[in-house]
């Protein structure tokens, strides 16, 4: 059993053990998700870009609780659509490095389109 795997399955007896499936769409897990992601961009909002290194120590267990946020409603939601996540992201990131191979993207913040 990976260690996702293993993670999945605790939340889904979390879940389970409050008959809170009903409430698991697809739908209002992508919201939770995107919720979870804005609250932990709020926790920047408004800093200044030298000022991010400070928040990052200051603000760490919030952050960390938001991540955490975001990653469960993540797993859940592949969960919710039958996806390996490890399979998904493998595959996702064939896909980016197609896009963006090393040569052409080394030390660039550059979208693929504009490489
Ligand atoms: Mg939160």
């Amino acid at each position: 059993m990976t260690d996702i795997q293993s993670l999945t399955d605790f939340l889904i007896e979390f879940r389970d053990e409050r008959h809170w499936a009903q409430f698991h769409n697809s739908k209002d897990l992508a919201i939770a998700l995107s919720i979870e992601a804005a609250e932990l961009n709020e926790i920047f909002l408004w800093k200044k870009a030298e000022e991010v290194e400070e928040v990052e120590k200051v603000e760490q267990q919030k952050i960390a609780d938001e991540l955490a946020d975001v990653l469960v409603y993540a797993l859940m939601f592949a969960h919710r659509n039958g996806l390996d996540v490890e399979t998904i992201i493998r595959e996702k990131m064939k896909k980016n490095g197609e896009k963006y191979p090393v040569d052409k993207a080394k030390g660039k913040a550059t979208k693929y389109d504009q490489l």
